[in-house]
């Protein structure tokens, strides 16, 4: 049998992570084709083009600096090319580059190829349609497409401190390639049926992560931040009952959910960044410019992609959390009024 190949489409923050655990495992076990193409977005940087930083020094220097990435990770600034002849296509840009970078690779793909998404976020499409990022991948390359989500700040995954993820999926021989290629010693995955809701925590999570950097950024310290956890935990299980029945309820107690959540409310860039916009009063735009170096938010874009989701199902007024942090994003309302969205919510009535 041929040995499969994987390629990575993305090489920020989380992109470069994966590239580095992946490539890693590949030379040690032996058991996929050891080169893996990783497409770059490409951009100079000091003069220099950034794949050929990657492919020289073997270092991500702008999205993960301080750590090698093993030599059989390729930069390739041409995503066709990197996608071309890949049996196993692990998809980690920020969600929204998915549609505009799968349209680009769409025609490459081999046939018998299937798709992992990494991605925390929804699209929304021009007729204000809402669709997953696992199903926007799924219709642009037709392909199947799992997802990986979990409580992982990039930075620590790369660092090799302990954690997990949970990877959902429906195929198990699939689903077991996919362990097999990403699983460490430091990096434990449990697989889960539960693929869209998966996905959906992972988004949802960092809309509640950019409330507790409100919470944050107001003052109101640690027992306020953990009840922004709890409504937001409590709104994404309703979330995902409303619009994602028959999944089994002990998914939100896997890392995608209740893990994810703690962590991104906790060492995530949303929340640092909202909590910046409490105390600077800048925009979201400027301070993720100013504070990311490049890197993408995801939670203040999910807040608005939530909003059209349910408003198209007439169920804005079941989700204040949700709300009010799109509302504050978009400065329709004072930051401080975060709190009345937590005081009034259906929880208490
Ligand atoms: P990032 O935040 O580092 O984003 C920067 C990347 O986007 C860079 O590679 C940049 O070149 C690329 N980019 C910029 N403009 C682009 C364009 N027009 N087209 C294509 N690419 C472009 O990215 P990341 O941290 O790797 O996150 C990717 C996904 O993984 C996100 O959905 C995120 O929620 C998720 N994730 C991130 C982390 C983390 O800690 N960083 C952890 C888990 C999941
Ligand atoms: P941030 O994008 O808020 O840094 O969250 C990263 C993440 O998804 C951790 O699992």
């Amino acid at each position: 049998d041929k040995l499969k190949r994987v390629a990575i489409i993305g090489s920020g923050n989380w992109g470069s992570t994966i590239a580095k655990i992946v490539g890693n495992n590949i030379k040690k076990f032996g058991t996929f084709e050891n080169e893996i193409k990783m497409y770059v977005y490409e951009e100079m940087i000091d003069g220099k083009k950034l794949t050929d930083i990657i492919n020289q020094e073997h270092e991500n220097k702008k999205y993960l600096p301080g750590h090698k990435l093993p030599d059989n990770v390729v930069a390739c600034a041409d995503v066709a090319e990197s996608a071309k002849d890949a049996d196993i296509l692990l998809i980690v840009l920020p969600h929204q580059f998915i549609e505009r970078t799968c349209s680009t690779m769409k025609d490459q793909i081999k046939r018998t190829a299937f798709a992992v998404s990494f991605s925390k976020g929804f699209y929304v499409n021009k007729d204000k349609k809402v669709e997953l990022i696992s199903a926007v991948i799924n219709r642009q390359l037709d392909i199947p497409c799992y997802v990986l989500m979990g409580a992982n700040i990039a930075n620590e995954v790369a660092a090799g401190t302990f954690c997990e993820a949970t990877v959902g999926s429906r195929n198990y021989e699939h689903a077991q390639l996919i362990k097999g290629l990403i699983q460490t010693d430091e990096f434990r995955i449990v697989i889960k049926p539960d693929t869209e809701v998966i996905e959906v925590l992972g988004a949802l999570k960092n809309i509640v992560a950019v409330a507790a950097g409100f919470s944050d950024g107001l003052g109101f310290g640690d027992n306020t931040k953990a009840a922004v956890i709890r409504l937001g935990l409590k709104e994404m299980v309703k979330f995902c009952e409303e619009f994602f029945p028959g999944h089994h309820p002990q998914i939100f107690l896997e890392s995608c959910g209740v893990a994810d959540l703690v962590t991104t409310c906790y060492g995530g860039r949303n929340r640092r960044v909202a909590e910046a916009f409490v105390k600077t009063g800048k925009d979201i735009k400027t301070l993720e410019e100013e504070m990311l170096n490049g890197q993408k938010l995801q939670g203040p874009d999910a807040a608005a992609e939530v909003m059209e989701w349910l408003k198209s199902k007439g169920q804005t007024n079941k989700f204040p959390l949700f709300s009010a942090v799109h509302d504050i994003c978009e400065r329709r309302l004072e930051p401080k009024l975060l709190l009345e969205a937590l005081r009034h919510h259906p929880e208490y009535w």
